[in-house]
């Protein structure tokens, strides 16, 4: 890190960021603020170059059109693809998924170029998936279940370079027969999971995290309170 502030990258929050997924840039920030690292959250528009400096990046969900908008910016400034290609984590929810890798279908059948960081595809299915999804995670680093609400039309198919992240217990996930939900490649995380993701899986935020810090393990957060309304509320389980 340049200084000692983490600093988020929170992309394209003008046109990708449905069901509230920015808040997944305020999870990141408040648990390393509790951590005692500063920390600050930097906005990315579509009127801002996209710097391939910052710590960490987030983006999120999008419907079809603004998906696309967000994909032609994202080849233009290419500062996501330096950034993941020096280690910088990324979070790529729903539509980012689909933007970070090699191509997709929108629901009228048009095929659009990806910027090719997840060596993923990703085709429009018969019935849109919408609901709870709870899966388990299946990558290194992360032991409990993870939970969120899916909302696209899109089947994601991982080529041979990307892992899944979790194998669906509920739910749709990638929705391409295979049983698994999301995608990883390098430092980059994908998942359909809205909820925002890292408010209702905060083992993911801190696998992040500590990724972002370069450390192998983080001192676990005791939040008794947020614990008890996570259970109630968001990480909802079957
Ligand atoms: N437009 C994409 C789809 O339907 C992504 C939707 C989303 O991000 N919620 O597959």
């Amino acid at each position: 890190m340049a200084d000692s502030t983490v600093r988020i990258g929170l992309v394209l929050p003008d046109v990708m960021g449905t069901y509230g997924d920015g808040g997944n840039a305020l999870i990141l920030r408040q648990r390393l603020r509790m951590r005692g690292f500063d920390s600050e959250i930097v906005e990315i528009t579509l009127n801002d170059e996209v710097p391939e400096s910052l710590d960490m990046y987030t983006l999120g969900g999008a419907e079809d059109y603004a998906q696309r908008l967000a994909t032609r910016h994202l080849t233009k400034y290419p500062g996501l693809q330096r950034a993941a290609e020096r280690g910088a984590p990324v979070l790529a929810i729903c539509a980012a998924i689909q933007v970070l890798g090699h191509w997709y279908e929108t629901s009228s059948g048009e095929r659009v170029d990806g910027i090719g960081m997840l060596d993923v595809t990703t085709t429009p299915q018969e019935n849109r998936a919408i609901g709870e999804v709870i899966t388990t995670p299946v990558i290194a680093g992360l032991t409990a279940q993870l939970t969120g609400f899916e909302n696209h039309r899109g089947g994601t198919t991982l080529g041979a370079e990307a892992a899944p992240l979790a194998r669906v217990k509920f739910g749709v996930g990638n929705g391409v027969g295979d049983g698994f939900e999301g995608a990883t490649q390098g430092s980059v995380i994908g998942t359909y999971m809205h909820g925002p993701a890292l408010a209702r899986n905060p083992e993911l935020a801190d696998l992040m995290i500590s990724r972002a810090l370069g450390v192998e393990k983080l001192e676990p957060l005791e939040l008794p309170d947020v614990e008890q309304l996570r259970r109630e509320r968001l990480a909802v389980g079957r």
